[in-house]
């Protein structure tokens, strides 16, 4: 699943390719996209005959800005991917696009997870703090872990800290050594100081990686991205650890997968 790394790199590509362009028209071969909150002729009014002024991105949430004020989000789900196109090509899995006079941003989307809307105000999406926006400050951290839930899962929870993912949450229990099966509520202030701090440092290095690939993510140049070289942890199961040559374990917790490293994480 796209977590904010890779929705990052690919607002990053939308912005550099179509920043500026104008909407003429918006399809949905999917209906479903909408989640029955709007419907196709209502999109189109809101959307078509209008520039992209800015492109944001909030969590998971990439939010195409609009020159009349509405900002379009588009939530890619499981397996969601764009890509730019001088023709309207049928690629495989294709549920929606946008055509610019830049050119076509297609959508394909192959277990139609994907969710889009149109909004007035970001503060109209259900969400926690973003890790990487104004609102991730310490105090503000350390008043969400509360709850005696693990830590892991509280890293999952998309309306405490949005953008996290299972990828990134495994790498980032190993960078700040704490275990994932650790409740949240036990964290020591330095743990809490140090997880505060890994959170950003482990995203951003992502980003400038250009994200995870592990099975189906591109970014809009429909490269894959290049920080799974990089990974510590996930998906490392029986292999040594980076630092310390011990053995990687994956337990589940709350459903999921958690590799880590019990010897590094405490
Ligand atoms: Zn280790």
């Amino acid at each position: 699943m796209p977590e904010l790394p890779e929705v990052e790199t690919i607002r990053l590509g939308l912005e550099e390719r179509l920043l500026g362009a104008l909407i003429k028209t918006i399809d949905l071969r999917d209906q479903k996209l909408t989640r029955g909150q709007v419907d196709l002729l209502t999109i189109k009014k809101l959307v078509e005959n209008n520039y992209l002024v800015k492109f944001g991105r909030c969590g998971k949430n990439l939010l195409l800005f609009l020159s009349n004020g509405n900002i379009l989000f588009w939530h890619l789900g499981m397996t969601g991917s764009f890509k730019i196109s001088e023709n309207i090509e049928e690629i495989p899995y294709l549920r929606a696009y946008l055509e610019t006079d830049k050119g076509y941003l297609l959508y394909s989307d192959i277990r139609r997870f994907g969710k889009l809307g149109v909004i007035k105000s970001t503060n109209e999406l259900k969400k926690g703090i973003d890790p990487l926006g104004d609102n991730y400050l310490y105090d503000n951290f350390n008043k969400l872990l509360t709850s005696n839930k693990v830590i892991k899962s509280f890293l999952l929870d998309q309306e405490k800290i949005s953008g996290i993912g299972n990828i990134y949450a495994d790498e980032i229990l190993w960078k700040a050594k704490i275990l994932p099966n650790r409740p949240a509520n036990s964290l020591s202030t330095e743990e809490i100081n140090r997880l505060f701090k890994t959170i950003p440092e482990v995203l951003k290095e992502a980003i400038k990686h250009r994200g995870t690939t592990i099975s189906d993510y591109r970014d809009i140049n429909s490269n894959p991205g290049e920080y799974s070289e990089r990974l510590k942890v996930y998906g490392k199961e029986g292999k040594p650890c980076n630092e310390c040559q011990g053995i990687i374990k994956k337990i589940k917790l709350g459903g999921r997968s958690s590799c880590f490293c019990s010897d590094c994480q405490k």
